[in-house]
């Protein structure tokens, strides 16, 4: 594992901003300030590299060739999902599933776990703060086999109310999908609890980790879930991949979910075997320069250290939340006492997608909308929020030009 820098040492934000090209980019004439990261974060020159390399020098098709760039290209890709296993702390390799991203995963757990076992009156208990990519796959395979959904509440703050999670797990909970950041208000889930309680009970778990692998360190043994999904891209690797962590006994009892080559052993017309994992859930020529581009993203990261990136992160959180709310007229979704650096907020009488319009006019990038979590926001009764998410390459200096571009929107609209 590379070495952690010392704890103590703050992060030289100057030093890591010249590792990303576009950060040094313009908008509008005007520097980028880059406060959309929860959507999908930049890549740092190492990662753009290494999949340029790849193409200019490895690239062929993994594990059918014996010639040497195939070889190539398969060490490199298998090398990645080392270097992924050992990020999340995975017991083994074929624990590691390469995917299109989260959404893929939670899709293929819903189909492939989900779809054999589950009877009708089967329960499958989400929180109310799930993007859709944790609800919409759960209702179809509700739909499909007549289980069906239990949603946990939230109070005002955005914070899940354990009690009554505690009181939703009976016996004919199957499954408990949970988020362990919310990308809409940032709260960050007691994900470790809420899988105990459920393992006590015997009911499998998934995590959607979109949101906290980019901010903190994940260990999916310490957390003892089933499964737990990500997204390269919103950890400094490319799009088009990420990952499914399941735990190796309970892929082992899964079927596969997707047909064709790479996840078969033997095809006759009569019967196919299946390959051993994690090739099983690989069907397909996969995304290999995003697999090998995302593995030198968590290089990357962890070069610099989770642990100093969880702290400037938290950092830049008080420090917006703070200056956020010097702003007349703002109000901020999402109070959690835990939170990753995002922030979502409303200002009175304007619009979040006019604001957003204004803002990028002055070469700051936010997102606006609902977030991929409706059900967010009806409970906070709002159409949309905006929403300024912070990487560890974000300053105080951007925050203030939120600050002021805030400023210039509201003399406009408000
Ligand atoms: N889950 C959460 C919490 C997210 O924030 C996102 C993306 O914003 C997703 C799932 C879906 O990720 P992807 O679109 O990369 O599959």
């Amino acid at each position: 594992m590379a070495a952690e820098p010392g704890i103590l040492a703050p992060l030289d934000v100057e030093r890591i901003r010249r590792d990303f090209p576009i950060l040094s980019r313009q908008v509008r004439g005007r520097p980028l300030v880059y406060l959309d990261n929860g959507a999908s974060a930049q890549r740092p020159r190492a990662v753009i590299e290494a999949e340029r390399d790849y193409y200019e020098r490895h690239h062929s098709n993994v594990h059918r060739g014996v010639h040497t760039l195939s070889q190539e290209a398969t060490g490199l890709f298998e090398g990645a999902r080392e270097k992924l296993r050992r990020f999340i702390n995975a017991a083994s390799t074929k624990e590691i599933v390469f995917v299109r991203g989260t959404t893929e995963a939670i899709n293929l757990v819903s189909q492939a776990w989900g779809r054999p076992r589950l009877q009708p009156g089967d329960e499958i208990v989400i929180t109310w703060l799930e993007h859709h990519a944790n609800i919409v796959p759960w209702q179809q395979v509700c739909e499909q086999t007549g289980a069906r959904l239990r949603v946990v509440p939230i109070d005002r703050r955005g914070v899940v109310d354990l009690d009554a999670y505690r009181a939703m797990l009976g016996p004919r909970t199957r499954m408990v999908a949970v988020a362990h950041v919310s990308n809409a208000l940032g709260t960050v889930l007691p994900v470790r609890e809420i899988v105990a309680m459920a393992r006590e009970r015997g009911i499998a778990t998934l995590v959607d980790g979109a949101q906290a692998v980019p901010h903190q360190r994940v260990d999916v043994r310490d957390l003892g879930c089933d499964f737990y999904a990500f997204s390269g891209h919103k950890l400094f690797g490319p799009t088009g991949i990420g990952v499914l962590y399941g735990r190796e006994r309970v892929l082992e009892s899964m079927p596969p979910w997707q047909g064709g080559g790479d996840m078969i052993l033997t095809v006759s017309f009569e019967r196919t075997t299946y390959n051993t994992l994690p090739f099983r859930f690989e069907a397909g020529t996969p995304n290999i320069a995003g697999a090998i581009g995302l593995g030198v993203a968590v290089d990357y990261v962890e070069s610099v250290g989770m642990e100093r990136i969880a702290r400037h992160e938290h950092d830049l959180l008080d420090y917006a939340t703070s200056r956020l709310l010097t702003v007349p007229g703002l109000t901020i979704i999402g109070t959690a006492p835990e939170k990753a650096s995002l922030v979502s907020f409303v200002l009175d009488g304007v619009h979040p997608h006019d604001l957003g319009t204004i803002l990028d006019a002055e070469g700051v990038a936010i997102r606006t909308g609902h977030h991929c979590a409706m059900p967010v926001m009806d409970f906070f009764d709002v159409p949309a929020t905006a929403r300024a998410s912070f990487a560890f390459y974000n300053t105080h200096a951007e925050i203030d030009a939120l600050v002021r571009a805030l400023g210039i929107a509201r003399e406009m609209l408000g």
